[in-house]
């Protein structure tokens, strides 16, 4: 399409979407609308009130959004309330680009369309068993959630038909570009039917995936969320990196290391203020949850109680606690990450009031990294990474909090009985006055011991092109080579693919780190040959990665990924690798690797810097 003709085609939809919209007004099927009541979801997030009313109009949609802002409901909601399904054909197919994400967007449909029962939705990615897939598929496949290169091989075996397609979603364009998955996605739509509504939501917009919007979406309408830029003084803004099955550990060891006054903690769902509230309160804090569905006079009657001080910790959803002004309020914890940069910034603002200095803590998981970045860029402050307080430190927290509580009754008790009664023991057991209140105190302590053990949580790895807009190239590390020329610290695998396959070593980088889920500056040099390649992994990568591995697919092609057992890099000492049959025919002496490098440097700067 012609740029200027593309120009007077799109409309976009900014921020005059009014604020107070609801679910209810934008003209969703029932069925759906029961479904988002269920998930607890109290009002529509930026990106899904501008985005919703033109995917139910049938338009194509260009949606600048990314992870953590509600795309996968501003897209499926009014794709499931509007397509027709028939029980039998796939309707309706969604491209992600790893397959963390179609897990988790298949679960999300699945989920909102449970008042729909025509409707089964099936992800497909590589890394699980092919003949898994296929049952699963010959079952009934309504929604198709796919990473790019195993749909492919699937459209080759037939066991997926794409030609009843009503609707397509490109989700995450920018980081499929990244993966290397651009041409399986041109394939892709190629064999879409012209007349399917399509949207493609990116958080970036590279060259790259211009291309696709101009040669693949027609007129389209558009939804993007402004970040308005404002200045959060006075409030000390930290983040803490968490992975999601350890934010409630965290959030506790959290709450129990900083000193702070009155706490509010913001979570997304109704569900999830009472879920919290309660898990916090089975831990001894003194907290109540806060939400649309609670009578106004209990909600104000929750929000005294912070006031006066006869609660400490209130969680709450962004409807229930607008306008909360309460001075105590010394923290504001993101439990749950806004959905754009004004509501975090609304959010914050319920602490440091009254002149005093406040605290906002964001928890962000891997995948939300990008909003971080977002938020930095539009409050132009940065947010300190926080780490969580330590055993030895919650230890200390206790141990003062104790004696502060016998401080206490000291001072205001009556403790003459109890005088007589330790008095009496000392007595009958033979023991001193020290070793009773040493006791006394290991009984006292059980239920919040004093030294806790706590385990250690895991450092939630990060992809490194979730950061890519922002932040430096990291400096390429020296990499020592080992006698047998693999890199020390890393093994040497073989791959049955090679440039005869049309593969690229950017292939190779997007499909591990695509099928795994690991970061692709953790990829070691890739050697590529005429039948096959090599690419060097860390020699601690987990079994559970190599298992996924071994199953992937890379452009189609069965990769056969296995480790390299012998010491010398191919093609001269392939003789020696453990099972000759493995790599076919020889290949000639004199070949040469096509090209060597490391996996980050060069792959990054083709991709994002060299091309756009
Ligand atoms: P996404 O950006 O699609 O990855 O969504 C991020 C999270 O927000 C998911 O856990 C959704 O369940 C949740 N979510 C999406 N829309 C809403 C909404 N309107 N209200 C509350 N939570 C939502």
């Amino acid at each position: 399409m012609e740029q200027e003709n593309l120009e007077n085609e799109q409309e976009t939809i900014l921020d005059e979407t009014p604020q107070e919209v609801g679910f209810e007004d934008l003209g969703l099927a029932p069925e759906i609308l029961e479904a988002v009541k269920a998930a607890g979801y109290e009002t529509p997030s930026p990106i899904q009130a501008k985005a919703i009313p033109a995917l139910l109009q049938g338009k194509n949609l260009l949606g600048t959004a990314q992870t953590g802002t509600g795309k996968t409901a501003a897209f499926a909601l009014p794709l499931l309330s509007r397509i027709e399904f028939n029980g039998k054909d796939t309707s309706l197919l969604v491209l992600t680009p790893t397959r963390e994400l179609s897990i988790q967007v298949a679960e999300a449909i699945q989920q909102y369309a449970m008042k729909l029962p025509k409707v089964h939705v099936v992800p497909v990615y590589g890394g699980q068993d092919i003949a898994v897939q296929f049952k699963a598929l010959k079952r009934a496949a309504n929604v198709i959630v796919a990473t790019p290169g195993r749909l492919i091989d699937h459209l080759k075996r037939g066991s997926i038909v794409l030609d009843k397609v009503q609707a397509v979603v490109l989700d995450e364009a920018d980081e499929m570009l990244d993966m290397g998955f651009m041409e399986d996605v041109e394939t892709i739509l190629s064999k879409i039917p012209k007349n399917a509504q399509r949207a493609l939501f990116s958080a970036t917009m590279p060259k790259e995936v211009i291309e696709i919007i101009d040669e693949h979406l027609g007129e389209y309408s558009e939804a993007r969320i402004e970040g308005k830029t404002t200045t959060v003084e006075n409030i000390r803004q930290r983040f803490l990196l968490v992975k999601s099955h350890d934010k409630m550990e965290a959030l506790a060891r959290v709450i129990e290391g900083e000193d702070f006054d009155g706490m509010l903690i913001f979570v997304r769902t109704k569900q999830a203020t009472s879920e919290v509230s309660e898990r916090l309160e089975a831990r001894g804090f003194n907290v109540a949850p806060l939400s649309g569905d609670l009578a106004q006079t209990l909600r104000e009657r929750t929000i005294n109680r912070l006031k006066m001080g006869k609660l400490d910790i209130v969680v709450a959803t962004d409807v229930a606690a607008r306008g909360i002004d309460v001075d105590r309020i010394t923290h504001v914890v993101n439990y749950d990450i806004p959905y754009d940069t004004e509501s975090y910034v609304h959010r914050i603002g319920r602490t440091g009031r009254a002149g005093r200095s406040g605290n906002a803590i964001l928890f962000i998981t891997p995948r939300e990294r990008r909003l971080l970045k977002t938020i930095e860029k539009a409050t132009r402050q940065p947010i300190e990474a926080m780490a969580l307080p330590s055993a030895e430190q919650i230890s200390a927290k206790r141990v003062a909090n104790f004696q502060k509580k016998i401080q206490d009754k000291l001072a205001n008790a009556s403790l003459d009985k109890f005088r007589e009664i330790l008095m009496k023991m000392t007595v009958e057991l033979g023991t001193n006055v020290e070793d009773i209140a040493a006791a006394a105190l290991c009984m006292a302590q059980e239920r919040e011991p004093l030294f806790p053990k706590m385990e250690q949580l895991s450092t939630p790895k990060v992809r490194d092109n979730s950061d890519r807009d922002d932040m430096p190239e990291k400096p390429r590390k020296e990499r020592k080579e080992g006698a047998n020329g693999v890199e020390e610290g890393y093994l040497r695998y073989y791959l049955a693919v090679g440039r005869r396959d049309h593969v690229s070593p950017r292939d190779i980088v997007g499909a591990i780190a695509g099928e795994a889920d690991i970061s692709s500056a953790i990829i070691g040099r890739i050697k590529l040959f005429d039948k096959f390649s090599t690419v060097e992994l860390p020699d601690n990568t987990d079994q559970s990665v190599l298992d996924i591995l071994s199953e992937m697919t890379i452009r189609g092609n069965d990769a056969k990924f296995r480790l390299m057992t012998d010491d010398a890099p191919p093609p001269k000492e392939r003789k020696s690798f453990k099972s000759k049959k493995d790599f076919g025919k020889k290949p000639k002496g004199k070949e040469k690797p096509f090209r060597e490098f490391h996996g980050d440097k060069p792959f990054r700067k083709t991709r994002r810097f060299g091309r756009h």
